[in-house]
């Protein structure tokens, strides 16, 4: 096609090119600004235990508000983050804000389970993230029992020694492990036998379609089985309707969380949601 159309299809892609490049850049740099600026902010998303109707968790979920660019989403700036080095300081805000929000509902005495937080794979490897987890725990006064950190299968795809080591250590310290979006990596199952891991997070894209969808039954039917299998925790994510929480506890999927249960709300919200 390109071929056909000549110089001008060659400069259309050019123009995309340019401005996909001009637009990483200037997020990256905005991204720069943003702590400094004080633009992001987390909002909560309960995570429900299908049985008892019990909140078992609270996942963060970080928001940047640029005064240009409004509310930018973390998929799209989460990947630049990765790859300009600054989700490490973005991440360690991220954990310190999460943990010092869990420490204030602890002591309002209200019954949230755990704080769960997103860690991106670059986080880990860095290698003093357990030192940054240690100081978060320290400064926050947030005891590690109530402390989750959600990874994806990305960064447990690579086995390396000083990744089991980091998790097992992670682990000791009585935080629990999830799989983030498990089910779409491309990743063998090997992996899920030899990390300490304690949850798997079956992803969004299989529960979009239950339970008219054979596939996704099946698939999200297999992992909940593979659960039970491993003695892992199972939870689903981005349960938008009753028919699909229906489904899921039907096939005895430990807990959920989507709209269908709450929206991701600001902190003010979640002590509201419990009183
Ligand atoms: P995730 O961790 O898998 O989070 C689930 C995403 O689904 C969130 O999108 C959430 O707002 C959205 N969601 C929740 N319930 C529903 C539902 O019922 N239906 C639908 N369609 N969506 C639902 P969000 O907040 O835009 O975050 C996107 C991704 O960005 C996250 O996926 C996570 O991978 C990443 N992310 C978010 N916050 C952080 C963070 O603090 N650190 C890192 N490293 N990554 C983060
Ligand atoms: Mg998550
Ligand atoms: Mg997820
Ligand atoms: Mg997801």
């Amino acid at each position: 096609r390109a071929k056909e159309d000549g110089r001008n299809t060659y400069c259309f892609y050019r123009k995309e090119m340019t401005s996909t490049v001009f637009e990483y850049m200037l997020l990256e740099n905005a991204l720069r600004e943003a702590l400094k600026k004080k633009e992001f902010y987390l909002l909560y998303q309960p995570q429900i235990e299908m049985l008892s109707h019990r909140c078992l968790g609270i996942e963060a979920l970080l928001r940047w508000h640029h005064p240009e660019l409004g509310v930018v989403s973390p998929a799209q700036f989460i990947p630049i983050a990765e790859q300009s080095g600054l989700i490490q300081e973005i991440g360690t805000w991220v954990l310190t804000t999460a943990c010092r929000q869990a420490k204030i509902w602890l002591e309002q005495k209200l019954d949230f389970g755990r704080i769960a937080v997103n860690v991106a794979a670059p986080q880990i490897q860095h290698g003093d993230f357990i030192q940054v987890v240690e100081n978060v725990l320290k400064t926050t006064g947030l005891p590690a029992a109530y402390l989750e950190l959600e990874l994806t299968e990305g960064l447990l795809m690579k086995q390396t020694e000083q990744n089991i080591k980091q998790l097992e250590k992670l682990q000791g310290m009585g935080i629990k492990l999830t799989i983030d979006d498990f089910g779409i990596g491309y990743s063998s199952l090997n992996y899920l036998k030899r990390l300490p891991i304690d949850k798997l997070k079956i992803d969004q894209s299989f529960i979009r379609d239950l339970p008219h969808d054979t596939n996704d039954t099946a698939i999200s039917q297999a992992v909940i089985a593979l659960g039970y299998a491993l003695n892992l925790q199972i939870i689903a994510e981005g349960v938008e309707n009753e028919e699909q929480a229906a489904f899921l506890k039907e096939k005895g999927c430990h807990q959920a969380q989507g709209y269908f249960f709450s929206q991701p709300i600001p902190p003010q919200q979640v002590s509201a949601l419990f009183a």
